[in-house]
C-alpha cells in the first residue's frame, strides 16, 4: 500500500493520544523530532513549576512542609508517581540526583569485590558517562579499569547480542551495568533474560534506563532487577537538568548507602541531627543531600500526563508512529544512501529511529534550516524520535518529504560535515 498524506491524516484522526499534543508547547513552523534528548515543555509541567515557585513566595522556609507541593516529601511523591513506569513498588523508586550521580551512588553501594570476583561487566556501545563513572569507581577500589572493566563487544557496531553478554557473565564478575535501550541504535536489550541469567550466577545487575523511561514499559521488580537509574529530561519531559531517578529492588532495602547523606535518613529521624545515620527503609536511603526542588517540580505535571495516557498506550503509538516513519523512509528515500540502523522487530526497538548516512552531520544541519529538529550522533547517525504524546503522523510525513527535497537538491552540500558543540 502506498503511504500518502491523506493516510497520515486519517491516522491522526483515529489516534487516541492526539489530544495530548495541544498540551505541549510546540514552536510554530518547526517539527520537533528530538524528544529522546530533551522532551518538550507541557502546560502541566509549567503549572507545577510555577506552583512550586509560588510556594516559596508564600511560605519561605515553611514550604518544606506546607504549600501545594511540600518540598520535604517531593522526591518520595515523585518516586511513587514514577514507579508504574518502571514496574516497581512506590517505595522502590526515588527521584533524586542525576543519571551519572545515581550510577555512582549505586555502584558505591552494590559493588562489593571479593577475591577473584571483582570485575564489572558493561558494553562497548554504552553512553560514555557510564563508562567514566565505572572507571573511576574501580580506581577508588584500587583496581585498574583496563583489567577490571569488561566491555562486551558488538558484532556490527550497532547492536549487542544477549548471547555474548551472557557468555561474559563469568565467575570473576561482581556487577553488571547495561543500558535498557542503546542510545544510538535504539536496541532494547532483553532485560528479563539478562537479569535471570545474572541472578542465576549470583551477579548483581543494574540498568541505565535513560532511553526507555517514558517510552517503553518495564517490569523491574518482576524480573528481579537489582537496581536501575535514569534521567527524566528525555521521553519524560521533566525539563533541562531535571532531577533523575533510581530504583532499588526491595530485597536490598537495608543495604547501607555507599555515598551517605542526611536526605537518606528515615524521614522522622532526619531532623534529630544525630551523627549516626538511620537510613530510610526504602529507595529513599540512596538520596544524598537537599533535593533540587525547582528541577523536580515540572515532573509533577509531566507525570500526571503519563498516568492519564497510560504507558501501554504510549508504547503502542510509539511503535506505530516509528514504524510509519521507517516505512515512509523505505518508500521515499530508498535510493539515497540511507540505512535504517535500529532493530526492525517490535520487541527489540525503542522510541527512536536511527538513520545512518555518510553525510549525516550536514544533513542534520539542512534539516534544522528547514525547521526540523533531529539530533546527530557521530559519526553517521541521524536520530529521529516521533514522540507518542506530541508528534503527529502528518508531521512524520512532512519530515520525510523535506528530507527527500534536501537530498534531491543536495541542500546539505552548503554545510560542513562536522558536528556542532552540542549535537
Ligand atoms: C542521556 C544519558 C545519560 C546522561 O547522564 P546525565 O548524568 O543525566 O548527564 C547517561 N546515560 C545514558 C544512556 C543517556 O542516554
Amino acid at each position: 500500500m502506498e503511504l500518502t498524506l491523506e493516510y497520515a491524516k486519517q491516522l491522526d484522526q483515529t489516534d487516541s493520544l492526539n489530544r495530548y499534543r495541544e498540551e505541549f508547547y510546540i514552536k510554530p513552523n518547526t517539527i520537533y523530532m528530538d524528544g529522546n534528548s530533551l522532551g518538550l515543555l507541557s502546560k502541566r509541567a509549567e503549572r507545577t513549576l510555577l506552583e512550586s515557585l509560588n510556594d516559596w513566595k508564600e511560605h519561605g522556609i515553611d514550604g518544606w512542609t506546607k504549600g501545594k507541593h511540600p518540598w520535604f516529601f517531593l522526591s518520595e511523591k515523585l518516586g511513587e508517581m514514577m514507579a508504574p513506569l518502571v514496574g516497581a513498588s512506590a517505595n522502590e523508586v526515588i527521584v533524586t540526583g542525576s543519571t551519572t550521580v545515581n550510577l555512582h551512588q549505586l555502584v558505591a553501594t552494590f559493588y562489593k569485590p571479593e577475591g577473584k570476583k571483582s570485575k564489572i561487566l558493561a558494553d562497548e556501545l554504552t553512553f560514555p558517562s557510564d563508562i567514566y563513572a565505572l572507571q573511576s569507581q574501580l580506581r577508588i577500589h584500587g583496581f585498574d579499569p583496563d583489567t577490571h572493566l569488561i566491555r562486551v563487544k558488538s558484532r556490527d557496531g550497532r547492536f549487542l547480542d544477549e548471547e555474548d553478554i551472557i557468555e561474559a557473565m563469568t565467575e570473576d564478575i561482581a556487577l553488571i551495568i547495561l543500558p535498557t535501550v542503546l542510545y544510538r541504535s535504539g536496541q532494547i536489550l532483553d532485560m528479563k533474560r539478562l537479569t535471570a541469567e545474572a541472578n542465576k550466577r549470583g551477579i548483581l545487575i543494574g540498568f541505565d534506563g535513560c532511553h526507555s523511561i517514558g517510552a517503553i514499559p518495564h517490569s523491574f521488580s518482576e524480573w528481579g532487577v537489582d537496581f536501575a537509574y535514569w534521567c527524566n529530561y528525555k521521553h519524560l519531559n521533566g525539563g533541562p537538568g531535571s532531577v533523575g531517578g533510581l530504583y532499588v529492588n526491595k530485597k536490598h532495602f537495608g543495604t547501607a548507602p555507599g555515598l551517605a547523606g542526611w536526605f537518606g535518613s528515615k524521614k522522622e529521624k532526619q531532623f534529630d541531627m544525630e551523627h549516626s545515620l538511620t537510613p530510610a527503609e526504602s529507595a529513599g536511603a540512596y538520596q544524598i543531600g537537599t533535593p533540587h526542588v525547582l528541577s523536580l517540580a515540572p515532573l509533577l505535571g509531566a507525570l500526571e500526563i503519563f498516568a492519564e495516557a497510560g504507558i501501554e498506550n504510549i508504547r503502542q503509538k510509539s511503535l506505530k508512529i516509528n514504524r510509519f516513519l521507517m516505512d515512509l523512509l523505505d518508500q521515499e528515500l530508498s535510493d539515497m544512501g540511507f540505512n535504517i540502523g535500529n532493530p526492525q522487530e517490535d520487541v527489540r526497538r525503542g522510541g527512536h529511529v536511527s538513520l545512518e548516512h555518510k553525510e549525516a552531520a550536514r544533513i542534520c544541519k539542512a534539516l534544522k534550516e528547514n525547521g526540523i529538529i533531529p539530533d546527530f550522533r557521530a559519526p553517521n547517525i541521524i536520530r529521529l524520535a516521533p514522540v507518542a504524546l506530541y508528534t503527529s503522523y502528518s508531521e512524520v510525513w512532512e519530515v520525510v518529504q523535506i528530507l527527500k527535497k534536501i537530498m534531491k537538491e543536495r541542500q546539505y552540500e552548503k554545510f560542513a560535515n562536522e558536528r556542532e558543540v552540542v549535537a
